[in-house]
């Protein structure tokens, strides 16, 4: 809680080096084409970790030339499903025999608490390898009964090359959901990591060509939106884009997908999802999975729990315990044990929700605690909470993706669908009641990718993730994910002698 906030005085040492800072094009670790470097930061001290090539549009061509060599001419889309899935097995048995270097280098790079990467986030990453793995030798076609006289099959194959965009808040976990489906599916990849966590995946790449993923297949260039990230999405010779990031930047990169060749996109964007608490919910469990819902990631989740709506009957009850929960909070140093929230990822979101939560108090809402940073070094933030939230205010409407809880006040079920569906987003949505048919009602009504009833944030590799409305097209994970990077070809074939 706040009264430790000396402690983050002294960063821990996060016990790792970084050894790869250079991009990784055509099975090797090259520099970037003019030589320039950026710096990644700890988000705990503002200080530089390790200067990483900055690649550019040049770097992006050469990415994407050895991705379409590695497709065109390459043993890839060739060799047998079967041989492709032990790769993906080779690479996650690699990933877990180096869990907590990786999960050191996320912390470092990111900020997450170390316990969260290493017990929670590499142990899904693995699984979800494993889970596309189980499915590169499991890809059917279908035998179609046309009229007349042919024999009408359909062939599921790769699409081609694959540019793929992610953010900062889960580097490797993205990776894994891009690259996953990409390379079971028998596609080759140029993945552009964020500016801010370029790190995990340049070590992780490593790993997967140990596993023994041919040179080429996959090319990471670490790099800036406007020039990497654009020269991608605009690629002429890219057949498929997926995209991960804020909706403002969604928009460009549709445009330039749209502009250029016309590739299909998936896009996994913003959110403001709903956590509903019905009158007949336990309280104090409400309570603890409403803060989970938040708080979890510094707030930085796409799918956080960010308006919580609780029925007016309890909703005394229920602020005063999350003021209290979120009191206790153990903020500090992310590599120290127990510690439940490291630092936002940068200044700029570290400025951006300080903004946000001087709007909610200009904007009349209680501020029931929080409100400052936390302590005087890095970019930690007081786990904060206001009550009396409208839904005009900007903190009602607004991703803020930090660690601020708004709780909204509600009467009856008409009024909750009507006002969690009034939102740009359609990402996810928490449902917390013990009646049945209220979940039953809620789950139908709510305009959203996801509902967790009684539960949040189950992001096991089999379901499929992805929004309504503004909240992004597709869905990535689960079965629905393959077919983003199938093309579907239909052979008609004439019978000579039908009647045998
Ligand atoms: P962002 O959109 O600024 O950046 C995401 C990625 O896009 C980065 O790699 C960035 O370099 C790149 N990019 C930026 N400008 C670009 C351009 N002009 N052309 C091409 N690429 C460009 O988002 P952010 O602030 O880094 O990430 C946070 C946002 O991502 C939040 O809004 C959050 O909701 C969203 N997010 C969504 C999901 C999801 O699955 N739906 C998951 C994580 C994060």
């Amino acid at each position: 809680s706040y009264s430790t906030a000396a402690a983050i005085e002294e960063p821990i040492n996060p016990g790792v080096t970084v050894n790869h800072t250079q991009l990784f094009i055509n099975g090797q670790y090259v520099d970037s084409a003019s030589g320039k470097t950026f710096p990644t930061f700890d988000p705990r001290t503002g200080e530089v970790i390790a200067h990483v090539a900055e690649g550019e549009a040049e770097d992006i061509n050469r990415a994407v030339a050895a991705a379409r060599k590695a497709f065109d001419e390459g043993p890839w889309p060739r060799m047998t499903a079967y041989e492709r899935a032990n790769v993906l097995f080779r690479f996650a048995d690699l990933l877990e025999k180096h869990n907590d270097e990786i999960a050191a280098l996320e912390t470092w790079d990111n900020g997450k608490p170390y316990e969260q990467a290493a017990k929670i986030e590499l142990p899904m990453i693995v699984r979800q390898i494993r889970y596309y793995a189980g499915w590169a030798d499991k890809i059917h076609g279908l035998t179609v009964p046309a009229d007349g006289q042919y024999h009408v099959q359909t062939l599921h194959e790769p699409i081609g090359v694959a540019g793929q965009i992610i953010p900062w808040n889960f580097p490797l976990l993205m990776y894994a959901w891009k690259v996953g489906p990409a390379l079971a599916t028998g596609n080759t990849v140029v993945l552009k990591t964020a500016e801010q966590t370029p790190l995990s995946a340049l070590y992780a790449t490593k790993l997967l060509h140990e596993a023994g993923l041919p040179p080429g297949v996959l090319n990471v260039v670490s790099g800036f939106g406007p020039t990497a990230g654009a020269a991608l999405s605009s690629h002429m010779d890219v057949d498929k884009l997926a995209f991960t990031g804020s909706t403002d930047t969604g928009k460009i990169v549709l445009e330039l997908a749209a502009k250029s060749n016309l590739k299909p996109v998936t896009l996994e964007l913003g959110g403001k999802s709903p956590f509903i608490v019905c009158e007949d919910a336990d309280v104090d469990k409400a309570v603890e999975l409403a803060h989970f819902a938040l708080f979890f990631n510094q707030g930085q989740c796409c799918c956080a729990g960010s308006r919580t709506y609780v029925h007016e009957s309890i909703y005394e009850e229920f602020v005063e315990k999350a003021k209290a929960r979120a009191t206790v909070r153990s903020v500090g140093d992310p590599f120290k044990s127990g510690i439940e929230q490291g630092p936002q990822v940068n200044s700029e979101q570290f400025q951006k929700i300080l903004r946000y939560i001087r709007s909610g108090v200009e904007g009349g809402a209680t501020l029931e605690t929080g409100g400052e940073r936390f302590g005087t070094k890095g970019h930690y933030i007081q786990p904060t909470v206001f009550s009396n939230v409208k839904d005009d205010m900007l903190i009602a409407k607004d991703e803020i993706f930090g660690p601020v809880q708004t709780i909204l006040k509600f009467k009856d079920l008409k009024e909750v669908i009507q006002r969690a569906n009034n939102s740009r987003y359609g990402l996810a949505a928490g449902v917390f009641t013990q009646n049945i048919d209220t979940a039953n009602t809620l789950t139908r009504a709510l305009k959203v990718g996801t509902v967790w009833v009684n539960c949040f944030d189950v992001f096991d590799a089999a379901i499929p993730f992805g929004g309504y409305k503004m909240s992004g097209h597709g869905r990535e994970k689960g079965v629905y994910s393959l077919s983003n990077y199938l093309q579907v070809k239909a052979v008609v074939t004439s019978l000579k002698n039908p009647a045998w």
